[in-house]
């Protein structure tokens, strides 16, 4: 396969539809191709293409096709589940040149963007209208690869995940013809919901190469909070209470001892070392105020030990600063080892449940790693820092995710909240086929 698609003919073909500087097979271009953000073993493509527009990715789809050479997209490579590594090698898609906001609708609550567009990126010009795109996975991802992995992120229990934002895909299938998945109307009753199907494909059923994507007004208040616990427990049932009363949270994530320790490290911040809840309101003056309010009981009637608001931008930012920065802190702090995260999804009444479970396997396992998770949604990670030479801690790691999957799958959970089946579940899946459905 290597030869194959190494071949002078596939080249020469790819630098007459691309141009010269579009198409390479440059080592260290296809080592940065070869990886992702976690522990993954490494596997480079033969060639890695860089398309400027639609027609350009159809015509390299169509030359794949026609040579029968395995292609990957790639956006920023930050997924973590071995999704972009092309472990059958060829040509990886990258669609780093793509990365114009097309339109912004701002009377519609639409944006149209290339998939190259990062988040932090639409959100810096989104600004300007007064308006923010939600969904926020802690690495500043590019939009096509958000779609791609259905991501989601601190205020996907307020605004939804990926897939609640897609109006309309523009894609390129794997014959290279290209095609449309929605529209833009708030609703529509025509057909099957195409949207709801290539959201999530992983680059399995074709390339995207636009996105229309709904954007929000940014709320008139905002108000941040965080709410120290004497044990992981208490905080997870305080967040099943909060979201049963009826409080419109924004954000609300939570985070274990030994990760608040990480944070203050990393962040240089001086927050209550114990398990904690990230919390975050938006609305308006009064309605806050009441928000606000109602949450102090609910916490405290869960042995909530102190909760301290963050009121001005600065603190604000700071605080979700730390907790997107979590997983670079554990990085830092263990310099020579690699991230690896597990990502389960339950019923929000099997949460703290699962918690508990997830922190007795990790400590009887006698691995280093902390809890972290979307937990208004169901969603947690346990963070691993693993030796990439210790085969033996390997093997223990991969024992405690797959415990952690068969927990949630029992209780109809799911393996993956966010970040996708990549190479990682598939191979759960094959070991436990017929079991359960991930
Ligand atoms: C520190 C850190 C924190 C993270 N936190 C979160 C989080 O909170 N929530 C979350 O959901 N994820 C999180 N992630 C995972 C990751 O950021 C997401 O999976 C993200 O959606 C991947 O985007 P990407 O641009 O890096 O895509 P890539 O990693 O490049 O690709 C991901 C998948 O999308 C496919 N793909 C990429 N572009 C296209 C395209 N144009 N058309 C079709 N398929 C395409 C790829 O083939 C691959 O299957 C985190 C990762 C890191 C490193």
């Amino acid at each position: 396969m290597e030869a194959e698609a190494a071949s002078v003919n596939l080249i020469n073909a790819l630098k007459e539809v691309l141009s010269e500087n579009q198409v390479t097979e440059n080592q260290t271009v296809r080592e940065l191709h070869g990886r992702d953000e976690s522990y993954h073993a490494v596997s480079l493509p033969d060639i890695v293409v860089f398309p400027e527009t639609t027609q350009q990715v159809s015509e390299v789809v169509k030359l794949a096709n026609m040579h029968k050479i395995p292609m990957v997209p790639f956006g920023l490579g930050s997924s973590l589940e071995g999704h972009v590594i092309p472990y059958h090698h060829g040509i990886t898609i990258d669609f780093s040149l793509m990365n114009k906001i097309l339109e912004v609708r701002e009377n519609d609550f639409l944006v149209k963007v290339q998939p190259g567009v990062t988040r932090s990126q639409l959100n810096k010009e989104l600004k300007k209208y007064g308006l923010f795109f939600s969904v926020d996975p802690g690495a500043d991802a590019t939009l096509g690869g958000m779609a791609a992995t259905n991501a989601s992120g601190t205020t996907s229990v307020k605004y939804g995940v990926m897939r609640d934002q897609v109006r309309d895909l523009e894609v390129v299938l794997a014959d290279g013809s290209i095609i449309h998945t929605g529209n833009l109307a708030a609703k529509s009753s025509s057909g099957y919901h195409l949207n709801g199907l290539f959201v999530g494909s992983e680059g399995t059923l074709g390339c995207f190469t636009e996105l229309t994507l709904r954007v929000y007004g940014i709320p008139e208040h905002v108000m941040a909070a965080r709410a120290s616990f004497p044990a992981l427990n208490h905080a997870a049932e305080a967040v099943v209470s909060i979201l049963q009363s009826g409080v419109p949270i924004a954000r609300v994530e939570l985070v274990d001892e030994p990760s608040m320790k990480q944070v203050n490290l990393y962040s240089d911040t001086s927050y209550n070392e114990a398990p904690t809840l990230f919390l975050e309101f938006h609305g308006n003056d009064a309605g806050l105020k009441q928000d606000v309010e109602f949450t102090k009981e609910i916490v405290a009637e869960h042995n909530c030990l102190d909760i301290e608001f963050e009121t001005d931008n600065a603190a604000r930012n700071r605080l979700w600063e730390a907790r997107h920065n979590l997983a670079y802190a554990y990085i830092q702090g263990y310099p020579g080892k690699k991230l690896m995260v597990t990502d389960v999804c339950l019923p929000i009444s099997e949460l703290s449940g699962a918690i508990h479970h997830a922190r007795e396997a990790v400590d009887f396992l006698g691995l280093t790693g902390g809890i972290v998770g979307h937990v208004g949604d169901g969603n947690y990670h346990v963070l691993l820092m693993i030796d990439n030479n210790n085969q033996e801690e390997i093997k223990r790691a991969e024992q405690l995710n797959e415990q952690i999957v068969l927990y949630a799958l029992e209780r109809k959970g799911t393996c993956t909240g966010e970040h996708g089946v990549g190479s990682v579940n598939k191979n759960i899946r094959k070991k436990n086929m017929g079991t359960h459905c991930l």
